[in-house]
């Protein structure tokens, strides 16, 4: 089975008030996206990765992935204005033999093995995506203009993280074209569900925090 994973990174980062994408800010030695890239390279089940780079950002995401010493990076495309978009762009590039495709948020910068083995496990049952989700901790409410509108029963909320895993067909058929109300969508399984594929949980982690603000990057780093 061959199995593509597609890195997308060609988001602004503007909460984390950096000069740069949040992909080239700083972690450890090397800037935010080296991690993932290494992890993904790095992963038994993965054969093939695109990362999905900012505009004018493409040759640095090319050299980090040299520098890592990254082996299955097959190519480096330039992003869109929307996460969706920059999906598209990174599936575009990937073959069409291949049978599963895994979409990550560079963002989260610590994927490991155990989550993709969970998710392509999850896949071999029969189902067209699977997607790592939490529990949701906090009590949850729709707000409107302030006040509540409404209180949500948590017993059938998860918080649902990256990377998310489809049947490669599946997912290509999700994309094209994506309904304008989905336009926005924060997620590949929201357009995977919508065209009516069937997607299945399988366990997150709490180190797959996408980084979003300074002290998330500062929680991520205490953990490298
Ligand atoms: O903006 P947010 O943090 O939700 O983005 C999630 C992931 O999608 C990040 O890794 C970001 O780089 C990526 N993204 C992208 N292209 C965009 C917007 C976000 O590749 N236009």
């Amino acid at each position: 089975m061959s199995v593509w994973a597609v890195l997308v990174a060609a988001g602004r980062g503007e909460r984390l008030g950096e000069d740069r994408p949040k992909a080239f800010v700083r972690l450890g030695e090397l800037p935010l996206l080296a991690e993932p890239i290494r992890r993904l390279d790095e992963c038994a089940q993965i054969d093939h990765v695109v990362i999905v780079a900012p505009p004018e950002w493409e040759e640095p995401a090319i050299l980090l992935a040299e520098e890592v010493g990254a082996s299955k990076v097959a190519a480096c495309v330039t992003g869109g204005a929307t996460r969706t978009d920059s999906v598209r762009a990174g599936v575009a590039d990937v073959p069409d033999d291949a049978e599963v495709i895994l979409v990550h948020d560079a963002a989260r910068p610590l994927v490991d093995d155990a989550v993709v083995e969970r998710l392509i496990g999850a896949l071999g049952e029969g189902f067209d995506g699977a997607v790592p989700v939490l529990p949701v901790p906090d009590t949850v409410k729709r707000v409107s203009e302030g006040v509540v509108a409404e209180t949500l029963d948590r017993g059938g909320l998860v918080a649902v993280q990256t990377p998310q895993a489809f049947v490669a067909s599946v997912l290509r058929g999700a994309l094209n074209p994506v309904r304008a109300n989905l336009a926005q969508a924060t997620d590949c399984a929201s357009l995977v569900e919508a065209a009516g594929g069937r997607v299945t949980t399988v366990e997150g982690d709490e180190r797959l925090l996408k980084v979003t603000t300074p002290a998330d990057l500062a929680r991520v780093r205490g953990w490298l």
